[in-house]
């Protein structure tokens, strides 16, 4: 073999192993992906939109929140941090008990794509176990934190009898943009989904992983916008239980 053969075999040798190492990480991490188990996302009618906040409970904003939805008459859907759900019993049964679907997000927030098969499973159990002592019924549904997923996530989530969540569009509010960009970002996504005849299953946060009492005013601004144009447009707020 000549020294410039050898020099393309491994070049398609390295491309080959860069487009399995693509393909692994899109699967992973790109909240479409299908590829290690099924996933809920969002039904095929556009004219529901499913409002997702993750990260809570937060004593400092879920209640306006909740608030807000009231008076709306809007049902979304909660995936909660465990440690957060021991700390806030009464308003997680507040939550419950306005019609809200309470959804598990693991009891600290770690990336799940990186941790041991025994960890990814203590995560989502003590998150289980926090939600269903609380509320005194079961949990059926769960979003990894950051999307981020592998098998054994999926085995977990089977073994536990969750329905593994997640989304088509984001509002990217967790960082310091404002109500306004926050509802550009979505209304983006929600018309992807429109355009391939699909509902929205839209990604906010009313909590922060990093400490309870995170600021989200900026999120209930925004969905204060929402709420208040879809009554108009016709779309039909949601639970992610409307999906599967
Ligand atoms: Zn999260």
């Amino acid at each position: 073999m000549s020294p410039t053969e050898q020099l393309a075999i491994a070049a398609a040798a390295t491309a080959a192993v860069a487009s399995i190492g693509g393909t692994l990480t899109y699967a992973a991490l790109h909240p479409g992906s299908q590829l290690f188990g099924r996933t809920i996302i969002a039904g095929n009618n556009p004219l529901e939109a499913a409002l997702t906040y993750d990260d809570g409970p937060n004593d400092a904003v879920t209640d306006d929140l909740l608030d807000l939805l009231a008076a709306h008459n809007a049902r979304v859907t909660f995936f909660m941090i465990g440690k957060y759900v021991r700390q806030q019993h009464a308003l997680v049964r507040r939550i419950h008990a306005s019609g809200h679907l309470i959804g598990n997000h693991t009891e600290t927030h770690p990336w799940l794509a990186w941790q041991s098969d025994r960890v990814i499973r203590e995560e989502l159990q003590r998150c289980q176990h926090a939600i269903e002592d609380t509320l005194g019924c079961a949990v059926h549904y769960f979003r990894p934190p950051h999307g981020a997923r592998r098998p054994a996530v999926f085995r977990a989530a089977e073994e536990l009898e969750l329905k593994v969540v997640q989304w088509n569009a984001m509002g990217l509010d967790w960082r310091p943009i404002g109500a306004e960009r926050i509802v550009a970002n979505l209304d983006r996504g929600m018309a992807r989904a429109q355009q391939r005849g699909r509902g929205a299953n839209l990604l906010l946060h009313d909590g922060g992983d990093i400490a309870m009492g995170a600021d989200r005013s900026a999120t209930i601004a925004a969905t204060a916008t929402l709420l208040q144009r879809w009554s108009q447009q016709g779309i039909k707020p949601v639970t992610v239980d409307a999906w599967g």
